[in-house]
């Protein structure tokens, strides 16, 4: 029988390294609790037209790259219903948003989620089909703040502290704005008239988004097509006296906090939602990514909530690549090493397994991390196990169990030292 394996672009994270997922995450909890955020948990998949209204028709992930499927018609009603598997975030928790009228409350929403998303990307190093991101968004009514720009600063610095704090290395955070929902098509349009004279001389796929989604050019990194890029014109000409004041007053408050960045007019990223501040967040190569260097990316999204048919709530959000910043840390070797368990408790003979569980259970009660062999193992089996997964060995015999003295293994220091039972779980912790 063929041997059944996980689907092409998928995998299973296994121990020791959901150990640094693990650690990633809490730091992420950590993080955004202190500046206010509360964590919400959307559906997996979602009706197919939330995904086509909010991220976008002609974007790549709608238009190729969306795991969709007619949904049997139910009992209750005779159509069947098209869903997609998530392929982000946002879409979901404005819709949630919208669903569950946080608006009325009057305040400021602050939600971060930490999830699987999936796209029909080629797979390759830091791409996937089921990737993970922690995410986060601000939005709410015009008057709760949730268009200031402070609120942008608030955000990057949050991930500034964030990726310090997880001892990223070398990070560099690239900032543009993209202008309002009027600038955005004067500029497209001009990018068209730019485009149309020298298209047939761009690569193939930037040809095709020259006609379909013309600021996607901008993103490509084909070599052969960069001095072409470099000529067209650049968003920044193109915003209103608003949104330029809007992108200032981030930049500033971005230099009161001592957050650097580099404004790159070339960002103005995949999905059609953005509106001014967009951003990025990138490491070295070298960093365990190969050629995908974007660790996160957000924006500001002031007309989604319209676009989706809630209330205007102007917002701003961003997406973590949880597998490539995991990527990166491994590669920056700042990875957690390996965790060893307080003590491997080890029973001689099996007449000693239901004494050296009452031990171990004891032991964990007590707070420690403790494994137990079997009575079956001889006595260099279970030194080779402890060894490999504890700092210490507790053995269980029958002298042990009458007198209450123990014999304890400490694995680094070589040493065997005898403990009596009701010290033993502090001898350990030390
Ligand atoms: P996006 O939602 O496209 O703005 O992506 C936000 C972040 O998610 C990117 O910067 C990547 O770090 C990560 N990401 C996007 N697509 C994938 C993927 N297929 N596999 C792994 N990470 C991804």
């Amino acid at each position: 029988m063929a041997i059944l394996k996980a689907v092409r672009g998928t995998r299973d994270l296994l121990p020791p390294e959901t150990v640094l997922w693990n650690h990633v995450e809490a730091t992420a909890r950590a993080v955004f609790g202190r500046y206010g955020f509360g964590e919400i948990r959307t559906p997996i998949f979602e009706d197919t037209s939330l995904f086509a209204r909010g991220v976008g028709e002609e974007t790549d992930i709608v238009s190729k790259e969306m795991y969709t499927w007619e949904d049997r018609a139910r009992a209750d009603s005779d159509s069947a219903q098209s869903l997609t598997l998530r392929p982000e975030n946002t879409a979901g928790v404005v819709r949630a948003y919208i669903e569950h009228k946080l608006a009325d409350t009057g305040m400021l929403q602050k939600l971060f989620y930490i999830g699987p998303q999936f796209r029909r990307e080629r797979p390759q190093r830091g791409r996937y089909r089921q990737f993970w991101q922690i995410g986060a968004e601000v939005l709410g009514p015009a008057w709760s703040g949730a268009d200031s720009a402070l609120r942008d600063a608030e955000v990057l610095e949050m991930l500034s502290t964030f990726l310090t704090e997880l001892g990223v290395k070398g990070w560099k955070l690239e900032v543009n704005s993209v202008g309002s929902s009027t600038d955005r098509p004067r500029y497209v349009a001009a990018l068209r008239d730019a485009l149309a004279p020298v298209r047939a001389r761009m690569t193939a796929d930037n040809q095709r988004r020259a006609e379909t989604n013309p600021l996607r050019v901008l993103d490509s990194k084909a070599p052969e097509d960069q001095e072409i890029i470099d000529g067209l014109p650049k968003i920044a000409d193109f915003l209103d006296d608003a949104s330029r004041d809007h992108f200032a007053q981030v930049l500033a408050a971005l230099d009161a906090c001592g957050v650097a960045y580099t404004v790159n007019p070339r960002l103005v990223r995949g999905l059609d939602y953005y509106t001014r501040t967009t951003f990025e967040f990138t490491v070295p190569d070298g960093s365990g990514l190969g050629t995908q260097n974007a660790l996160l990316g957000g924006g500001r999204y002031d007309g989604l909530s319209e676009m989706l048919g809630g209330p205007k709530a102007p917002g701003i959000g961003f997406a973590i690549g949880e597998d490539r910043l995991i990527l990166t840390l491994q590669a920056q070797a700042n990875a957690a090493t390996e965790p060893k368990l307080d003590a491997f408790v080890a029973p001689m003979g099996l007449a000693q397994n239901a004494a050296a569980l009452v031990l171990a259970k004891e032991l964990r009660a007590a707070g420690l991390a403790v494994e137990v062999g079997d009575g079956s193992f001889r006595l260099k089996k279970s030194f080779e196990a402890a060894d490999k997964l504890a700092r210490r060995m507790v053995i269980v015999g029958e002298d042990e169990t009458s007198s209450g003295i123990l014999t304890v293994k400490d694995f680094s220091a070589g040493e065997q030292t005898k403990v009596p039972r009701a010290e033993l779980a502090d001898f350990l912790r030390r």
